[in-house]
């Protein structure tokens, strides 16, 4: 079986986008979200996506934020480097995360990589899809493309069913509001 390196932004997205590929693809899922603030609610939504992923016996890479353990450095480290991008803060948001995906399945040797990001209707999903295609062919990669919106909500609630936590707005420090 081919293997996929799938980032994951979070449980509830994963649920929507898993069964599109656990048929014909081993999935590895990455934990890498430097977007997610504050502190506590990172942690939250990372312990939410590893107890899904043991749930369902899914292998789980993580790659920590730099700023984890010191929250006021968030807005150097993170937030910053999101506003003062010229091509605006979810691109750099999208892209930030998606090249490290790439970055860290080219060192893998996985030739596969997808994300999670595609399952939320709130997001831009062309812009996503287009960062992942430049970046597969920046590392002669495959990016596979999903569309799991139409299963979003249900894979929401499947997440919410099983007790596990599902969060109320998309991740960073602007988006709270
Ligand atoms: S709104 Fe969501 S996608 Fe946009 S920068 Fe914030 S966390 Fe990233």
């Amino acid at each position: 079986m081919d293997r996929v390196l799938l980032h994951t932004c979070c449980a509830p997205c994963s649920a929507s986008a898993i069964p599109l590929l656990a048929d014909k693809y081993k999935i590895t899922t990455l934990w890498f979200n430097p977007n997610i603030f504050p502190e506590k609610e990172y942690l939250l939504r990372k312990q939410t996506w590893l107890s899904y992923s043991k749930l369902f016996d899914i292998e789980t890479k993580e790659i920590e934020a730099d700023w984890v353990g010191s929250e006021e450095k968030y807005g150097q480290l993170w937030l910053n480097k999101a506003i003062e991008s010229d091509k605006g803060r979810c691109y750099y948001c999208y892209e930030s995360r998606l090249e490290e995906t790439a970055r860290i399945a080219k060192k893998l040797s996985i030739y596969n990589f997808s994300t999670t990001l595609l399952s939320s209707p709130y997001q831009k999903h062309e812009t996503i899809k287009k960062i992942a295609e430049c970046l597969a062919e920046k590392y002669e990669l495959n990016f596979i493309y999903i569309d799991p919106r139409k299963d979003f909500y249900a894979g929401v609630n499947s997440v919410k069913k099983i007790g596990l936590y599902s969060q109320r707005y998309c991740g960073c420090r602007i988006s709270i509001r």
